[in-house]
């Protein structure tokens, strides 16, 4: 239960002076639905009103807040003519000047005869000083108030800076005193102030430095943020760890065939991930383990020699990958290795229907079926397992950390791998799997060639087009990839079908299409003529993104490739260069090209490796955007910026942990402190997993 002094900053905006449910609304999509999102609203930028010069002296330009005696008003003779207010003090005049304004309003804002403060920018006009428009107008005793730095917001249509600046101020009104949860010996290192006054300070900068992340109260704040985060993730990770698993053991028999099977040698990094990964799942503890490996690093046989070892234990193993095209992909590298340690290997999607679909159902049931392969079809209800001892989850971002940890209620505490293919930089990492086992795959298997990767304008797309008939004719596997248009995958795909049309003018039946609307078959078809048929150049949405390997591709060209995330890029250009030729990738831009595109592009030119490239795209992007959060499972921060409060996340990891192993409930007053700070930040799941939570 949320601690009852939160109760205000979790009441919704609508309860705060006048906002309404037309501006509650509108709130909700700028900042957030409760008072606390107003308080993590922080300003980015200032106005300073704190120029208060007499009118002689009054810069042009200037933002100002002046003290004038109100002159007589003098209404416009048309519509179009301003309302004018002159004004003066002891060294000259100057218009207050408003359009179309209401006339009782003004008459009782600026009472003729009577001193008032104006704030606004002051203006030249026809050698006269003008106001046009003041932000402010008060009384004498408002000149303090009005002679300040106002903060500045982030805004959005239908709300202006006042009604924003009012809100933000009714809810820090409403933050209460807290207590402390942070270790004094840190408060005093760092000289940070409390969390309510830190949160203050914040939003009242007094000059720009005061707006920048690494000032005191903006870290404090930040810093709060990520202790919240890592305090979750270790609750949730010692309740994972309390929950009984058992010791898979195999003999090795099985695993052994394989190798010799295989036509290559696995190299160091996947044979001591294998060693990892099963000394892991010979521990009576649940495994939660991440296999962690950029695009081509061979994680697939990894996963089947942990398989395996699931299997010679007596269980049962299951692969879920993403995408159907996936999935399917998996099963063909996957089932002739098995068939080489004499294992079957079944699949399960969707397509699998009616009496094919029972059979396998039954075979799962039965433990007939050893090994499986599928996508999320294998975790319903319907399907049920023998002895399930092992899921391998190729997760590639799509799943959250929380449906990975009830996807496993199906076996008897079966062990999770979860394989990630794209590099996760080691900060991002410890926000969304905190201190999750990895096995990091390294190096990529030997007798790759690193990937040609050249940049061109659109224009030359013509040369382009030579190249890949010139490609072509030398037996080249092309992939032509089409960019994103908008959120909309109808139009992705009326690019990539208009663009194959045109491609199929010149290189006929060469040219096959592939997209996500195609139905199961028809996708398999067109992976296959690529694969293995007649179809050299193979025009594709994104979907080709994920997974995809047919190690003959040797040329890529990417459309529109500004429009693309680095990392993305990454991925698509990992489906070339896996085999022993020579690989080109043309990335097709827009010119002019903005800072970051051009910035994006040059880091594909520069390297090829995967850790690198996702470190630089969280400098370019700021961790908010990257990998696109929202799909990816990885959370949101408000007040940290990971490109910038790195240092503070290490920080506020070590302690999570510590406080842990001190107070594991969290009972003390430190502990009950933390608690509340959870529920600042909308942890409250995590509390769960404390025993009186
Ligand atoms: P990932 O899933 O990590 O992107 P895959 O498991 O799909 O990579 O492997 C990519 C390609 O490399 C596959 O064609 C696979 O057969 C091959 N491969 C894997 N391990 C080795 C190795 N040790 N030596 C040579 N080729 C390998
Ligand atoms: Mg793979």
């Amino acid at each position: 239960m949320r601690p009852e002094i939160l109760y205000p900053l979790f009441a919704p905006v609508t309860a705060l002076p006048g906002i309404g449910p037309r501006l509650g609304k509108l709130f909700e999509a700028l900042s957030g639905g409760h008072v606390v999102d107003l308080c993590w609203h922080l300003p980015s930028g200032l106005i300073d009103r704190r120029y208060a010069p007499e009118l002689n002296e009054a810069e042009p330009g200037r933002i100002a807040t002046l003290t004038l005696t109100v002159g007589a008003h003098r209404p416009p003779h048309n519509r179009r003519q301003p309302y004018r207010v002159p004004c003066h003090d002891e060294t000259g005049a100057i218009d207050l000047v408003f359009f179309h304004p209401r006339k009782d309003y003004l008459a009782k804002m600026l009472p003729e005869g009577e001193v008032r403060v104006a704030s606004g920018k002051v203006e030249l006009f026809q050698d006269r000083l003008q106001m046009t428009h003041p932000d402010h107008i008060g009384t004498r005793e408002d000149l303090a108030e009005l002679q300040s730095v106002e903060p500045v917001y982030p805004l959005t249509a239908g709300l202006s800076l006042k009604i924003v600046g009012k809100a933000v101020r009714a809810a820090l009104a409403q933050a209460p005193e807290l207590q402390e949860w942070n270790d004094p010996a840190l408060i005093a290192r760092e000289g940070w102030d409390t969390w309510h006054a830190s949160l203050a300070t914040a939003h009242a900068p007094g000059s720009f430095d005061d707006l920048l992340p690494a000032t005191p109260a903006r870290s404090r704040l930040a810093y709060d943020e990520l202790l919240a985060n890592q305090l979750a993730l270790c609750l949730v990770r010692a309740h994972q760890r309390r929950q009984k698993g058992r010791a898979i053991r195999g003999d090795g028999r099985l695993r052994s065939r394989l190798i010799e099977a295989l036509p290559y040698r696995l190299t160091a990094s996947q044979t001591q991930a294998v060693e990892e990964i099963t000394a892991d799942m010979g521990e009576p503890a649940r495994m939660l383990r991440l296999l962690h490996g950029d695009v081509g690093s061979g994680k697939t046989v990894v996963a089947l020699m942990a398989m395996l070892s699931a299997v010679e234990a007596g269980g049962q193993a299951v692969l879920m990958a993403p995408t159907e095209i996936l999935a399917r992909q998996h099963f063909a590298t996957i089932e002739p290795l098995a068939a080489a340690a004499g294992v079957g290997v079944d699949i399960l999607t969707a397509r699998e229907k009616g009496r094919a679909r029972t059979e396998i159902l039954d075979r799962l049931k039965s433990g007939e079926s050893g090994l499986a392969v599928g996508t999320h079809a294998l975790f319903q209800d319907e399907v049920a397992f023998r002895d399930l001892a092992l899921a391998v989850i190729d997760e590639q971002h799509r799943f959250g950390v929380h449906q990975r940890l009830t996807l496993t209620g199906k076996g008897r505490a079966a062990d999770v791998l979860v394989m990630t293919a794209t590099p996760i930089p080691r900060t991002l990492m410890l926000t969304s799997y905190g201190d999750m086992d990895a096995s990091r795959l390294t190096e990529k298997p030997a007798g790759r060639q690193p990937v040609d990767t050249r940049t061109l304008p659109l224009e030359r797309i013509g040369e382009v087009a030579a190249a890949v008939a010139r490609a072509l004719d030398g037996g080249a596997k092309v992939y032509w990839v089409c960019p994103l248009v908008a959120e909309s995958e109808v139009s992705d795909l009326a690019a990539a079908e208009a663009r194959y049309d045109a491609l199929k003018e010149r290189f006929g039946a060469k040219a096959g299409l592939v997209h996500g609307r195609m139905k199961g078959p028809d996708k398999d078809r067109a992976m296959r003529d690529f694969a293995e048929g007649d179809v050299g150049l193979l025009v594709a949405t994104t979907v080709i993104e994920v997974g995809v390997d047919v190690p003959e591709a040797s040329v890529m060209v990417i459309e529109h490739a500004e429009r693309f995330g680095l990392a993305q890029l990454h991925q698509l250009r990992g489906r070339i260069g896996r085999g022993t030729a020579r690989s080109t990738c043309l990335l097709l831009y827009q010119a002019p090209l903005g800072e970051t595109a051009r910035a994006r592009l040059k880091i594909l030119r520069e390297t090829d490796d995967g850790f690198r490239i996702a470190e630089e795209d969280l400098k370019l992007r700021g961790a908010g955007e990257l990998l696109g959060t929202r799909q990816s499972g990885l959370p949101e921060f408000r007040l940290a910026d990971l490109a910038l409060h790195g240092d503070l996340l290490a920080a506020a990891r070590h302690d999570a942990r510590l406080v842990l192993e001190r107070d594991p409930e969290l009972e003390g007053p430190r502990g009950q402190a933390l608690r509340t700070l959870l529920y600042l930040f909308e942890r409250d799941a995590a509390v769960r997993y404390l025993r009186s939570g």
